[in-house]
């Protein structure tokens, strides 16, 4: 068996070259099947080993190589000592008591993101909410996140990681999985592509069990119009009044109010699909009656289902709060008065540091 661990890297500082030689392990969940085909090919391998490998990885939960029953115990050995299966942990883990748990997962360069695991009690669904990015550049003024800043992408395997890491943690396999935590999705459009394929086909996730998120990157939504997997769309709308929505999120500078229906009508148009319409409630700001219409108007023509989301005050940091609730059911009483689909989000992990963003900032 060839040894094949290592590889030269050189890099340029202010000064000089310099070159070192590079000991780390191949990390196998980085590769496409057909990679790990071609990697185990180069060890003399046969191809299904590559297949109970993959299987082992994707579909059954393995740990490291030991748990690697059927596979011979010299290619578990060789394994164990060149390669790992993933290159992230879980760095902290916090449990809710309604069971919600949020974990922070930290990379190869010792950044961190967060992921939430959800258990709705009435329904047999587990929803995962993965980040997409280590920190955001959208700058939301009521988001943890874009106070702290970006830092950088998540590779598509990276984001896949999140859930492998949490199915391997509570041995549960997950059946939903949301684009809302850290980072604004299609900021990162070809990793969220391939992590679309990854959960998709390797995880055996259906694609409508998938829904992205995005605060209107249109250009974006054009194109996710077009791609060959479909997954639900949702836009985290929050305000339909173009002066209020760009004072608080600044991509309404860049594609208004007007430019963002237009494309979830195209969006409709191509994919057939209802879009979900996120809301943020928040108190004295966008819950009142005249909100409520103006928000009536501006769908009027978009196929959607509207989520409100009563706003998430456990952090105390943002000068915004939590609505009343007599003004939330007045906002849903007036959206069904006119005929929209309205749900409001249960209120998920409320003590502990759930709402996107707030583990991260405190580590
Ligand atoms: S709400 Fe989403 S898009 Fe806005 S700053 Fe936070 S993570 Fe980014």
């Amino acid at each position: 068996m060839p040894r094949q661990r290592g590889f030269i890297t050189t890099f340029y500082t202010k000064d000089f070259y310099v070159t070192i030689f590079n000991m780390e392990k191949v990390v196998l969940a980085k590769y496409t099947y057909e990679k790990l085909c071609e990697y185990f090919e180069s060890l003399g391998e046969k191809k299904f080993r590559a297949n109970q490998v993959f299987s082992w990885i994707w579909a059954k939960n393995a740990k490291n190589f030991s748990d690697m029953t059927d596979v011979k115990k010299e290619l578990r050995e060789y394994l164990s000592e060149n390669c790992q299966i993933l290159d992230c942990k879980i760095k902290k883990r916090q449990i809710s008591s309604d069971g919600t748990i949020k974990y922070l997962i930290e990379y190869h360069d010792g950044l961190c993101a967060e992921a939430v695991l959800m258990r709705f009690d009435n329904r047999a669904n587990l929803s995962m909410c993965v980040s997409s990015q280590v920190g955001c550049k959208m700058g939301c003024k009521f988001c943890a996140t874009g106070k702290n800043g970006f830092k950088r992408n998540l590779e598509s395997y990276e984001i896949a990681s999140q859930i492998l890491l949490a199915q391997n943690d509570t041995d549960l396999k997950i059946t939903n999985v949301v684009f809302m935590g850290q980072g604004e999705p299609l900021d990162n459009y070809e990793n969220v592509l391939g992590a679309l394929k990854i959960i998709n086909q390797n995880l055996q996730i259906s694609i409508r069990r998938i829904t992205i998120s995005t605060c209107g990157i249109v250009d974006k939504i054009y194109e996710l119009a077009n791609n060959e997997l479909v997954a639900t769309l949702a836009i985290s709308l929050h305000f339909s009044n173009h002066n209020q929505r760009k004072e608080i999120m600044p991509i309404e500078r860049k594609f208004d109010l007007e430019e963002l229906k237009a494309a979830l009508i195209e969006y409709n148009r191509k994919t057939k699909d209802r879009i979900t319409i996120e809301y943020i409630l928040i108190g004295g700001l966008n819950d009142s009656k005249e909100a409520a219409l103006e928000l009536i108007k501006y769908l009027d023509g978009i196929k959607c289902n509207i989520n409100l989301i009563p706003y998430n005050s456990v952090n105390d940091e943002f000068d915004f709060k939590k609505p009343d609730k007599k003004d939330m059911m007045r906002f849903k009483y007036i959206l069904e008065s006119a005929g929209k689909k309205v749900t409001i989000r249960l209120e998920r992990g409320a003590d502990i540091d759930a709402a996107c963003g707030q583990l991260a900032g405190k580590n």
